[in-house]
C-alpha cells in the first residue's frame, strides 16, 4: 500500500544498468534523482554502468589489490628474503649515517 501511494506522489523513470557479466539491472528512480553513472549489481557485485556498451569490468578498487597480488605472486620466497636483506642493510647504512627514516 504505501509503496503504491508513494510510487504516485513521485513519478519514477527506469534505469537499466549492466554489468560486465551481462546482467541488466532495472531500477526505478525518482525522476527528480540525479542517476548514477554506476550501481553495484545485485547479483554478482560487480560494477554496473548505464552505458550498455562501456561497462565497468572491475570494482574501482580492484586494480590496486590486483596489482598488489600479481607483485606478490611473482616473488618467490628466495626474492622476497633478497628483498628483506636490501631493506635492512639499506636501513643499517641510513642509521648510521645518522638519517632519520620515519
Ligand atoms: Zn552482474
Amino acid at each position: 500500500m504505501g509503496e503504491a501511494e508513494r510510487g504516485e506522489a513521485a513519478p519514477r523513470q527506469s534505469v537499466t544498468f549492466f554489468c560486465s557479466n551481462d546482467h541488466q539491472t532495472v531500477l526505478a528512480f525518482s525522476i527528480e534523482a540525479e542517476i548514477p553513472e554506476a550501481w553495484d549489481c545485485p547479483r554478482c557485485g560487480m560494477p554496473a554502468s548505464v552505458d550498455e556498451l562501456n561497462r565497468p569490468t572491475a570494482p574501482k578498487t580492484e586494480p590496486y589489490k590486483t596489482h598488489l597480488a600479481s607483485v606478490k605472486e611473482r616473488r618467490s620466497d628466495a626474492e622476497a628474503q633478497e628483498i628483506l636483506a636490501e631493506a635492512l642493510d639499506l636501513l643499517r647504512t641510513r642509521r648510521k649515517s645518522g638519517e632519520v627514516i620515519f
